[in-house]
C-alpha cells in the first residue's frame, strides 16, 4: 500500500502537505517523536500547519499521543509496518534519562470500565529505569 493509500483508508481526505507529513513521519520517525522534532524534519512547513496535521493523523488513529508527564506532546505511530492496526501499544518512560520508549510487542491491556462512564482515550506508560541506565541488555522479545 501507497503512503496516499493509508492516508485514504485512514479516512484523510489527502492533500500534498499532509502526504508530505505522513511521508516523514512513516519513513524517518521509528519512535516516539513530538512537533519540535517535526520541525526540524519539514523546516518549510508552518508549525501550526504541522500541529493540526498531527491532531488529524491522531484522530484517524495512524499515531497514539502519548502524555509521559514530560509536559509535552508526544506521538508515535500506532503500528509502523501497519499503519492502519488498531492493537495499541504500551510505552515506558524512564526516570534517570527521561526517554520513553514504545515497547510494541506489548498491546496496551482491555480495560472495562463501569457503566455510565465514556472513554476518550486510553494511554498506558509504565514508569521506571531502562536497561541503558540499569546498565544491561535488552532483546525485543515477541509475544507470548
Ligand atoms: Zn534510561
Ligand atoms: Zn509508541
Amino acid at each position: 500500500m501507497t503512503e496516499e493509500q493509508t492516508l485514504r483508508k485512514a479516512g484523510v481526505r489527502v492533500t500534498a502537505v499532509r502526504l508530505l507529513i505522513w511521508r516523514t513521519i512513516h519513513r524517518e520517525f521509528t519512535g516516539i517523536f513530538n512537533l519540535a522534532d517535526l520541525e526540524e524534519a519539514l523546516p518549510t512547513v508552518d508549525k501550526s500547519t504541522l500541529f493540526r496535521t498531527l491532531n488529524l493523523f491522531s484522530d484517524n488513529h495512524l499515531l497514539d499521543e502519548i502524555d509521559d508527564g514530560s509536559g509535552s506532546q508526544k506521538y508515535c505511530q500506532r503500528n509502523a509496518d501497519d499503519p492502519l492496526s488498531d492493537v495499541r501499544h504500551i510505552h515506558f518512560s524512564c526516570r534517570i534519562c527521561h526517554r520513553t520508549v514504545c515497547l510494541t510487542n506489548i498491546p496496551l491491556p482491555e480495560v472495562t470500565l463501569p457503566e455510565g462512564f465514556e472513554v476518550d482515550n486510553v494511554e498506558y506508560v509504565v514508569k521506571g529505569v531502562c536497561p541503558k541506565c540499569r546498565g544491561v541488555s535488552y532483546t525485543p522479545s515477541t509475544p507470548a
